[in-house]
């Protein structure tokens, strides 16, 4: 077991929470700042025990100064200020004097928040290739490190991995839960178990189907990975998403796991995105010049008959091209069928999750995960390198 932050005594020490503040920014608007409010208990709780309280994200990708424009976390600190209703300061530094000085200032309860970590990746890609300087710098400025980043976990960067492998460690709230939630689709997971994956590509998800597949009841499959499925089974698929080289992949899936392995009986198609018309096909009825972009309806009550019964539900990757209201439909009514079950249901992060939360079933939800690739590691069974380094309980 790992340590977390309730195994520390936190009173007047210099805490580094490693938060995932990589919220949408729009012209200084925070678009969305789910990933802040998750935040907050740790940070809470730091407070209220006494701690200085030093917060550290990434935000985006840095490639250019104009980068550092769009991705300053300035907007973060407001909007972080008035949900603890406590003045977050800003530093527009990731080390040096002002970095130094600000934290020789704090007092218990203080909160301030470095610029975005991923700045240090302009020269040397510092962050993202864990510079072992950088890692050992930001340990020097604090007593204990708490990352509570879970959408980074599965990365070695200097901000969790560099810090954490110099200090003493452990996760706070946030990264515990995600990983008690996680755990439950892997160990004993109640009965009926069903597995729903979509998203673009089979490639992404074989270790994850490979790992999964045999703790499930059944495997409902949608989205644009579900035609390489498709095809392996001689459906004619038109101009629908395929994965070639992952065809003999699905083939021996769907040979081994045949009452497990549930496909689409029908699908929306369009001869482009843009196409005004769409239509409904049954398989074997798709044109060469049609392109899948949703399960259809008759494949959505199929799916609810699986959903209805289950006790738990893992979801991962949208059922159409859900940024298009007209193929938003599966992705929408299956969130409605899941909302409406007794499952203990999960949610992937990424664009599942966001998926979810734009349709309006956020609180229906038992867990929606802040973290998509980091989530997708974790249940496919890969170690996740800045979970490793953390602290064990004694
Ligand atoms: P992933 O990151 O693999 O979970 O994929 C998510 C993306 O898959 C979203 O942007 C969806 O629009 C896209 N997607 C889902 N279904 C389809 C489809 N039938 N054809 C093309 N793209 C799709």
């Amino acid at each position: 077991m790992k340590k977390t932050i309730k195994d520390f005594n936190l009173k007047n020490k210099k805490v580094i929470i490693r938060c995932d503040f990589n919220v949408p920014i729009q012209n200084g608007i925070i678009m969305d700042d789910n990933r802040i409010k998750e935040s907050l208990k740790t940070i809470r709780y730091a407070r209220k025990n006494g701690a200085k309280v030093i917060l550290l994200s990434h935000l985006g990708r840095i490639k250019s100064l104009e980068d550092k424009e769009k991705y300053t976390l300035k907007p973060v600190a407001q909007r972080l200020s008035q949900l603890l209703r406590k003045k977050v300061k800003f530093i527009n530094q990731t080390r040096g004097k002002e970095v130094e000085e600000a934290i020789s200032e704090m007092k218990e309860r203080d909160v301030i928040l470095l610029e975005n970590t991923r700045f240090e990746d302009l020269e040397g890609k510092k962050e993202s290739n864990n510079d072992k300087d950088l890692g050992k710098y930001w340990a020097s400025l604090a007593d204990i490190y708490i990352n509570d980043a879970f959408g980074t976990i599965h990365r070695n960067h200097a901000s969790n991995v560099g810090i954490a492998s110099n200090i003493k460690s452990a996760v706070g709230f946030l990264v515990e839960k995600e990983i008690k939630n996680l755990n439950k689709l892997i160990n004993k997971p109640k009965k009926p178990y069903v597995i729903i994956l979509g998203g673009s590509k089979v490639s992404d998800k074989i270790n994850l189907i490979g790992n999964l597949i045999t703790k499930a009841d059944y495997l409902l499959i949608g989205g644009g990975m579900a035609f390489t499925f498709l095809k392996a089974a001689g459906f004619n698929i038109g101009c629908s998403l395929l994965e070639k080289d992952q065809i003999s992949f699905c083939a021996k899936l769907l040979n081994d796991y045949p009452d497990k392995i549930v496909l689409p009986i029908d699908i929306i198609t369009a001869t482009s995105i843009n196409d005004e018309k769409t239509k409904e096909r049954f398989l074997g009825e798709i044109e060469d010049d049609e392109i899948g972009l949703d399960i259809g309806p008759k494949t959505v009550k199929v799916f609810k008959q699986y959903l209805d019964d289950s006790k738990t539900i893992f979801w991962n990757g949208p059922m159409g091209y859900f940024e298009i209201e007209k193929f938003a439909s599966g992705t929408k009514n299956l969130c409605k069928i899941i909302a409406a079950t007794n499952a203990n249901t999960i949610i992937g992060g990424g664009d599942t999750a966001r998926a979810v939360i734009e349709m309006g079933y956020k609180d229906k939800m038992k867990h929606i995960s802040t973290g998509g690739g980091a989530s997708l590691e974790f249940l496919q069974g890969s170690k996740l390198a800045a979970l490793e380094v953390i602290d064990e309980q004694e």
